[in-house]
Protein backbone atom coordinates (compact mmCIF):
# COMPACT_ATOMS: atom_id res chain seq x y z
CA UNK A 1 0.00 0.00 0.00
CA UNK A 2 2.43 2.20 1.03
CA UNK A 3 4.80 1.21 -1.79
CA UNK A 4 2.05 2.38 -4.31
CA UNK A 5 2.14 5.99 -2.87
CA UNK A 6 5.62 6.05 -2.77
CA UNK A 7 5.66 5.42 -7.13
CA UNK A 8 2.94 7.59 -7.38
CA UNK A 9 4.68 10.41 -5.47
CA UNK A 10 7.72 9.81 -7.46
CA UNK A 11 5.61 10.21 -10.63
CA UNK A 12 4.48 13.34 -9.38
CA UNK A 13 7.57 14.90 -8.69
CA UNK A 14 8.99 14.04 -11.72
CA UNK A 15 6.53 15.59 -13.62
CA UNK A 16 6.47 19.43 -11.56
CA UNK A 17 10.75 18.41 -12.24
CA UNK A 18 9.87 18.87 -15.87
CA UNK A 19 6.94 21.55 -15.49
CA UNK A 20 9.84 23.94 -13.83
CA UNK A 21 12.13 22.98 -16.58
CA UNK A 22 10.11 24.24 -19.30
CA UNK A 23 8.61 27.07 -17.23
CA UNK A 24 12.68 28.30 -17.28
CA UNK A 25 12.94 28.29 -20.54
CA UNK A 26 9.14 30.14 -20.93
CA UNK A 27 9.91 32.91 -18.17
CA UNK A 28 12.77 35.04 -19.96
CA UNK A 29 10.48 35.02 -23.66
CA UNK A 30 7.37 36.35 -20.81
CA UNK A 31 10.02 39.10 -19.41
CA UNK A 32 10.80 40.31 -22.66
CA UNK A 33 7.25 40.40 -24.22
CA UNK A 34 6.65 42.63 -20.90
CA UNK A 35 6.09 46.03 -21.27
CA UNK A 36 5.53 47.31 -17.58
CA UNK A 37 9.42 47.32 -15.73
CA UNK A 38 7.28 45.91 -12.49
CA UNK A 39 6.01 43.20 -14.24
CA UNK A 40 9.25 42.36 -16.57
CA UNK A 41 11.24 42.05 -12.74
CA UNK A 42 8.58 39.98 -11.43
CA UNK A 43 9.24 37.42 -13.99
CA UNK A 44 12.97 37.67 -13.90
CA UNK A 45 12.94 36.87 -10.30
CA UNK A 46 10.47 34.01 -10.56
CA UNK A 47 12.76 32.37 -12.98
CA UNK A 48 15.94 32.86 -10.20
CA UNK A 49 12.93 31.04 -7.96
CA UNK A 50 12.26 28.31 -10.67
CA UNK A 51 15.86 27.67 -10.79
CA UNK A 52 15.47 27.07 -6.80
CA UNK A 53 12.48 25.09 -7.34
CA UNK A 54 13.68 22.42 -9.83
CA UNK A 55 17.06 22.28 -7.27
CA UNK A 56 15.02 21.62 -4.37
CA UNK A 57 13.25 19.21 -6.20
CA UNK A 58 17.21 18.17 -7.63
CA UNK A 59 17.83 17.41 -3.40
CA UNK A 60 14.71 15.36 -2.76
CA UNK A 61 15.74 12.86 -6.02
CA UNK A 62 19.21 12.56 -4.70
CA UNK A 63 18.04 11.62 -1.16
CA UNK A 64 15.21 9.11 -2.70
CA UNK A 65 18.26 7.33 -4.92
CA UNK A 66 15.90 8.39 -8.04
CA UNK A 67 16.62 9.90 -11.44
CA UNK A 68 14.46 13.55 -11.92
CA UNK A 69 14.04 13.35 -15.69
CA UNK A 70 11.89 10.91 -17.42
CA UNK A 71 8.64 12.83 -17.51
CA UNK A 72 6.67 15.17 -19.54
CA UNK A 73 4.29 17.60 -17.90
CA UNK A 74 1.87 18.00 -20.54
CA UNK A 75 -0.41 20.31 -18.61
CA UNK A 76 2.71 22.90 -18.48
CA UNK A 77 3.29 22.33 -22.03
CA UNK A 78 -0.01 23.28 -22.64
CA UNK A 79 0.23 25.82 -20.68
CA UNK A 80 3.43 27.36 -22.19
CA UNK A 81 1.85 27.00 -25.38
CA UNK A 82 -1.34 29.13 -25.06
CA UNK A 83 1.50 31.92 -23.38
CA UNK A 84 3.34 32.01 -26.64
CA UNK A 85 0.25 32.17 -29.08
CA UNK A 86 -0.99 35.11 -26.31
CA UNK A 87 2.60 36.45 -27.06
CA UNK A 88 2.51 36.30 -30.91
CA UNK A 89 -0.86 38.26 -30.68
CA UNK A 90 -1.05 41.68 -31.85
CA UNK A 91 -1.54 43.45 -28.24
CA UNK A 92 -0.27 46.61 -27.25
CA UNK A 93 1.87 47.38 -23.86
CA UNK A 94 -0.44 46.90 -21.18
CA UNK A 95 -2.84 44.84 -22.87
CA UNK A 96 -0.15 42.43 -23.46
CA UNK A 97 0.81 42.75 -19.71
CA UNK A 98 -2.70 41.88 -18.52
CA UNK A 99 -2.83 38.88 -20.77
CA UNK A 100 0.91 37.58 -20.09
CA UNK A 101 -0.49 38.11 -16.32
CA UNK A 102 -3.32 35.67 -17.28
CA UNK A 103 -1.08 33.49 -18.47
CA UNK A 104 1.42 33.41 -15.97
CA UNK A 105 -1.66 33.12 -12.81
CA UNK A 106 -2.48 29.92 -14.67
CA UNK A 107 0.69 28.29 -14.43
CA UNK A 108 1.08 29.48 -10.79
CA UNK A 109 -2.40 28.33 -9.81
CA UNK A 110 -1.31 24.76 -11.80
CA UNK A 111 2.28 24.83 -9.60
CA UNK A 112 0.19 25.54 -6.36
CA UNK A 113 -1.79 22.56 -6.75
CA UNK A 114 0.51 20.17 -7.62
CA UNK A 115 3.11 21.22 -4.67
CA UNK A 116 0.30 20.80 -2.39
CA UNK A 117 -0.53 16.84 -3.51
CA UNK A 118 3.43 16.13 -3.34
CA UNK A 119 3.22 18.07 0.33
CA UNK A 120 0.22 15.94 1.18
CA UNK A 121 1.88 12.63 -0.09
CA UNK A 122 5.14 13.38 1.39
CA UNK A 123 3.52 14.21 5.31
CA UNK A 124 1.64 10.49 4.60
CA UNK A 125 4.96 8.86 3.79
CA UNK A 126 6.68 10.14 6.62
CA UNK A 127 9.14 12.64 4.69
CA UNK A 128 9.83 15.44 6.60
CA UNK A 129 12.48 16.76 4.75
CA UNK A 130 10.91 16.52 2.19
CA UNK A 131 7.76 18.55 3.28
CA UNK A 132 10.16 21.45 4.35
CA UNK A 133 11.24 21.97 1.27
CA UNK A 134 8.44 21.23 -0.99
CA UNK A 135 6.60 23.87 1.45
CA UNK A 136 8.87 26.50 0.66
CA UNK A 137 8.37 26.48 -3.53
CA UNK A 138 5.11 25.82 -2.43
CA UNK A 139 4.75 29.53 -0.36
CA UNK A 140 7.01 30.66 -3.32
CA UNK A 141 4.53 29.68 -6.03
CA UNK A 142 1.66 31.01 -4.29
CA UNK A 143 3.41 35.08 -3.52
CA UNK A 144 4.13 34.89 -6.90
CA UNK A 145 0.45 34.34 -7.55
CA UNK A 146 -0.68 37.59 -5.44
CA UNK A 147 2.04 39.53 -6.55
CA UNK A 148 0.57 38.78 -10.12
CA UNK A 149 -2.97 39.91 -9.11
CA UNK A 150 -1.65 42.92 -7.48
CA UNK A 151 0.40 44.64 -10.34
CA UNK A 152 -2.94 43.29 -12.69
CA UNK A 153 -4.78 45.82 -10.86
CA UNK A 154 -2.82 49.18 -12.20
CA UNK A 155 -1.99 46.84 -15.46
CA UNK A 156 -5.56 46.09 -16.09
CA UNK A 157 -6.67 49.45 -15.70
CA UNK A 158 -4.52 50.48 -17.85
CA UNK A 159 -5.30 48.57 -20.43
CA UNK A 160 -8.84 49.44 -19.96
CA UNK A 161 -7.96 53.20 -20.22
CA UNK A 162 -5.50 53.02 -23.23
CA UNK A 163 -8.72 51.55 -25.20
CA UNK A 164 -10.54 54.26 -24.79
CA UNK A 165 -7.79 56.14 -26.12
CA UNK A 166 -6.75 54.01 -29.30
CA UNK A 167 -8.34 54.24 -32.71
CA UNK A 168 -10.44 51.84 -33.76
CA UNK A 169 -8.42 49.30 -35.68
CA UNK A 170 -9.43 47.10 -38.68
CA UNK A 171 -8.52 43.32 -37.83
CA UNK A 172 -9.36 41.48 -41.35
CA UNK A 173 -9.97 38.39 -40.71
CA UNK A 174 -10.23 38.38 -36.75
CA UNK A 175 -14.18 38.50 -35.70
CA UNK A 176 -14.42 40.59 -32.73
CA UNK A 177 -17.10 39.32 -30.04
CA UNK A 178 -20.31 39.34 -30.42
CA UNK A 179 -19.95 39.97 -34.35
CA UNK A 180 -21.65 37.48 -36.54
CA UNK A 181 -19.50 35.16 -38.20
FE1 LIG B 1 8.00 26.66 -9.47
FE1 LIG C 1 6.03 29.13 -10.42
Amino acid sequence: MSEGLKELYIDELKDLYNAENQLMKALPKMAKAASSGELRQGFEKHLQQTMGHAQRLEKIFHALGENPKGKTCKAMQGLVEEGAETMKEDLEGSLMDAALIGAAQRVEHYEIAAYGTVCAFAKTLGETDHVSLLTETLQEEKETDQKLTELAQDINAQANAGKKEREPQAHPGKKKPGQAA
